[in-house]
């Protein structure tokens, strides 16, 4: 406004019209500064967008930076430990973009940085210097932290012809990198592919469940290479437009939307049904049943309780049943978990960490977690035969796991030799191909039979 204002001639000459002039710059800069950081704002980048996007404009990269765990040491801590934090990731930024890059805050705990070294290699040196420069420890009075960083990466002009559509995509793969933490994702046309699929999963999910279109398959366990002892439950998509969806796929979408309260529901009752049926009725007798349950379906209130009378009115003895929960998700959620897992253990039910081996705090996780069972995961079975890393990891996964009393299972084994080497591990509990796929009830029967 005050740049925009027509003063008369005279007043322009006037002597005083210098510091008029010097206010108005400063108000500028006030305007377009973050009052924390001294970073450029939100502001100032709606300011700038149309240098940088015109037609015709080079190309550029937009990283959009968000911090891991920034909440929790806000909550813990305090606001000025926060705010503390905050001015040093500034500085640290600065200190590795150039006066020819723009560095903003977006706000709370989100930086966005433009720049014109957009070539692959820059990308990634720029990206894999932010992270690391912000893993190295934060000092402020006598705490000192340490706190990852996740960044997603989109380009002008591919992925984008305006602020909005770029820090959307960057968003988005800031996102994907999310899952990993303290890591860097670009943002590509495979993933806006994902995200188009997502899209539509989402909205046929709702429906899904009333329609029918869930159902459960079930992959024996079996003990030292011969007897069936239990089973995994897996559930199953089929959609009329969509076709078959694999749940790695709408599982996560469904914990995205909330879906997975019901949909876990489901697949608690009907495999409490069917196990239920099969060890009243079949040669294959008191058969463990696991079934998967994700993060988001524990932090439903009323949990515990409603497994509880699941299991009443299947008449499924709690001691056969074990959930089997990912433990990539668990470190943020840890204080919650704690108590509903152990109230779930109260039940007489089993809980068991899934994939075992391939997130990055296994063992701290172990440690202080009520765990009964590990799931050694497909990714170490895969080369056990062949490879000695693999061979000792597995060693020492079971060794660990009978130093705490934990039991082991092997899962994706698809050879004999697999098989067969695991047993001479220690390992007596297998799943996989080699014995058996995820199949239907009455295959499952004649299976055990
Ligand atoms: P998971 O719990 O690790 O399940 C094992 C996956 O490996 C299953 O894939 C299974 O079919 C597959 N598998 C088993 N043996 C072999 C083998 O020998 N070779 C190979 N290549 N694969 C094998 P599926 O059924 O597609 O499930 C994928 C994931 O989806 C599961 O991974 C689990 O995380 C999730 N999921 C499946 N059902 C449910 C559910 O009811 N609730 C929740 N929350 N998640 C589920
Ligand atoms: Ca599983
Ligand atoms: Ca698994």
């Amino acid at each position: 406004v005050i740049r925009d204002m027509q003063l008369p001639q005279e007043l322009k000459e006037a002597p005083e019209f210098e510091d008029f002039n010097n206010a108005r710059d400063e108000l500028m800069r006030q305007a377009s500064q973050d009052f924390l950081t001294g970073l450029k704002n939100r502001q100032y980048l709606r300011l700038a967008e149309p240098r940088w996007v015109s037609r015709g404009s080079q190309p550029f990269a937009v990283f959009f930076i968000d911090l891991d765990n920034f909440k929790n040491i806000n909550d813990s801590h305090g606001h000025s430990y926060g705010d503390i934090l905050l001015k040093q990731v500034a500085e640290r930024l600065l200190s590795i973009f150039s006066s020819d890059d723009l560095v903003c805050r977006q706000g709370g705990d989100e930086f966005i940085v433009i720049s014109r070294r957009c070539d692959d290699d820059s990308i990634t040196s720029l990206a894999s210097a932010v992270l690391q420069s912000l893993a190295s420890p934060y000092y402020v009075e006598k705490y000192n932290f340490v706190m990852g960083a996740s960044i997603g990466v989109a380009r002008f002009p591919r992925d984008g012809d305006s602020f909005e559509t770029l820090f959307s995509a960057a968003d988005t793969a800031m996102y994907q990198a999310k899952n990993v933490k303290n890591s860097f994702y670009v943002f590509s046309s495979e993933l806006r592919e994902e995200l188009l699929e997502t899209t539509d999963i989402q909205q046929a999910l709702p429906q899904a469940l009333e329609d029918g279109e869930f159902s459960l398959v079930y992959q024996p366990q079996v003990l030292d290479g011969q007897v069936p002892v239990g089973v995994e439950a897996l559930i199953r998509w089929k959609n009329g437009d969509l076709g078959q969806v694999p749940p790695d796929r709408f599982i996560r979408v469904s914990e995205g939307n909330g879906m997975i309260i019901d949909i876990g529901h489901f697949v608690i009752d009907r495999a409490l049904m069917d196990l239920a049926d099969i060890n009243e009725h079949h040669y294959c007798k008191s058969l463990h049943l696991s079934i998967n349950v994700s993060i988001r379906q524990l932090q439903e209130t009323g949990f515990t309780e409603r497994l509880a009378l699941s299991l009443e009115t299947h008449g499924f003895p709690a001691s056969q049943l074990t959930l089997e929960i990912t433990e990539g998700i668990f470190i943020d959620d840890l204080q919650y978990l704690i108590p509903v897992l152990c109230d779930i253990r109260e039940l007489g039910v089993r809980l068991s960490m899934d994939d075992f081996g391939t997130g990055y705090s296994s063992l701290s996780l172990l440690k202080q977690l009520p765990i009964d069972e590990l799931k050694i995961d497909k990714s170490f079975v895969d080369n056990i035969a062949t490879r000695n890393e693999d061979r000792l990891m597995v060693l020492n996964i079971i060794d660990i796991a009978q130093n705490l009393g934990i039991k082991v299972v092997a899962e994706g084994i698809e050879q004999a030799e697999q098989s067969s080497m695991l047993l001479e591990l220690g390992c007596q509990l297998q799943q996989g191909y080699f014995y058996c796929g995820p199949v239907d009830l009455e295959q499952l029967i004649e299976y055990c039979e």
